[in-house]
């Protein structure tokens, strides 16, 4: 049994200790009234420092990060984090600044504030950024209150409508209907792209804006986008740029001059923050200069998560506008990279140059016969776990069924892609010979396929017993 298959509770003796009170402490003891004194000792692991420092160092090694591998996930950019911008973060200047403090007792955080406030305006091209939202879909809601504050103040009530694109992420219609807003889909054309044709129809006094991300979640540029910004704005809507994966436009087109009036930045991808495991995050939102009056909405309080708009600051400034925007250029050729090398072993629906990410639709040869399915991209992203990679999004977008989103970033070097890329193309043999067996992985990890909706549903977070 490996020692990290027990929970502490587990390996507790009784007894056994980590530490030793000196009698000077325990004296002190018996001045707490008996009042306020247990009856019985808490039911907490008897364990010594070294089965402790075992427990916690075998657990944080089942851990996968980007720290520890390769790390393709679609639409989350899992770039590397410099450790620079922690070093920064947490010095305690700025740690340990309270929310309350204004520009009198802390003059150099308000000047970070500034600071990477003109740096998102150089980089986006709109005229002002708040920094109150602390995650994408908290920054769509903010910008889509801006949005519709901003047709309120104009006497135009009846815009209520918003559009977007049936390739969107899922936050851009739940953040629209949380706002109150009602959501209308427009559909993408064969070439993955927003069809304008389709979108024509939907316009007219009752929109209050389109939401869109370009690239768009297939990792397509959207070509016509000074079309459909024109459309939009003739008949007095705005354009919302859902801006969470900017990494590969860093440098290269501004959404600002693609005709966008308001957008969100996720700091917590493209500015390189970590963010596995749900935080914490930084969504500011930012907006044209007829939008600025409207800017102040109350999305939340104080301005969001500080640090992460520090690490944004500390990796904008040591990169700097060329490097900056060689980010941009490198992730798009990593991403074409992948995608070239493995095309003809996995399916790919729409051929052409993608930007940072692209979407496979399964396996080419997947190892079934007869109308019967061999391996699946579930098969594949799990194998992968058995190759030491963390899997790729999977099954989204939905305009595919097998979607297999694939987003390399540009911190990997050509050795890691091509290594990568050795084991993607083995798994697709093994699919073709034995699809069973990868029916069967992972075989190598600590835990092989639970069943993901139990464990989605009724999650078991605490051991039961240990209550007593
Ligand atoms: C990640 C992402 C979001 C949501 O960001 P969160 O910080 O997770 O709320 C929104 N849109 C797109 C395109 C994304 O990739």
């Amino acid at each position: 049994m490996k020692f990290y298959d027990s929970l502490s509770i587990e390996l507790s003796r009784p007894g056994r200790k980590g530490y030793s009170l000196s009698g000077e402490w325990s004296s002190h003891m018996a001045d707490i009234p008996a009042s306020l004194c247990r009856e019985s000792a808490p039911a907490l692991p008897e364990l010594s420092e070294v089965d402790v420092v075992r427990h916690y160092t075998n657990l944080s090694q089942m851990n996968f990060g980007v720290d520890t591998g390769f790390y393709p996930l679609g639409s989350c950019t899992m770039k590397y984090n410099p450790k620079i911008n922690e070093e920064i973060a947490s010095s305690s200047a700025i740690a340990r600044l309270h929310p309350l403090q204004g520009p009198d007792t802390a003059p150099a955080a308000y000047e970070i504030l500034d600071l990477t406030d003109k740096a998102l305006q150089e980089i986006t091209g709109m005229a002002g950024f708040t920094f109150k939202p602390c995650a994408g879909a908290h920054g769509e809601l903010t910008g889509l209150m801006i949005m519709r504050t901003y047709h309120l103040s104009r006497g135009e009530e009846a815009r209520t409508k918003v559009i977007v694109p049936d390739s969107a992420h899922g936050t851009n219609p739940a953040s629209a209907a949380v706002c109150g807003l009602e959501v209308v889909v427009v559909k993408s054309g064969e070439d993955g792209l927003v069809d304008v044709e389709s979108l024509r129809p939907l316009l007219g006094p009752d929109v209050a804006g389109m939401m869109m991300t370009n690239p768009n979640t297939l990792g397509l540029f959207e070509k016509n986008i000074e079309q459909i910004a024109a459309l939009v704005h003739e008949c007095g809507g705005l354009m919302y740029y859902d801006g969470a994966n900017m990494n590969p436009l860093l440098g290269a087109v501004r959404p600002g001059d693609m005709g966008f009036d308001i957008m969100h930045l996720n700091l917590h991808k493209t500015f390189s923050t970590p963010h596995g495991g749900g935080g914490p995050g930084s969504g500011p939102v930012g907006v044209a200069a007829p939008l600025l009056p409207c800017l102040g909405v109350d999305s939340s309080g104080f301005h969001g998560n500080f640090t992460v708009i520090v690490k944004a600051l500390s990796y904008i400034m040591m990169l700097g506008k060329e490097n900056l925007a060689l980010a941009g250029r490198l992730s798009t050729l990593n991403a074409n990279y992948i995608k070239e090398e493995l095309r003809d072993c996995y399916r790919l629906p729409i051929d052409s140059v993608c930007k940072h990410e692209f979407v496979f639709d399964g396996l080419i040869n997947d190892g079934g016969s007869e109308g019967v399915h061999g391996a699946t991209t579930l098969d594949v992203a799990k194998r992968l776990l058995d190759y030491g990679y963390h899997a790729p999004t999977i099954y989204f977008p939905l305009l595919f069924h097998q979607s297999l989103m694939i987003e390399p970033t540009e911190t990997e070097s050509k050795d890691t892609l091509d290594a990568f890329i050795a084991v993607m193309k083995k798994i697709a043999a093994e699919a073709a010979e034995d699809p069973a067996m990868l029916q069967g992985a992972p075989h190598n990890t600590p835990v092989s396929r639970p069943d993901e909706t139990a464990a989605a549903r009724n999650p078991i977070l605490k051991w039961q017993d240990a209550v007593q």
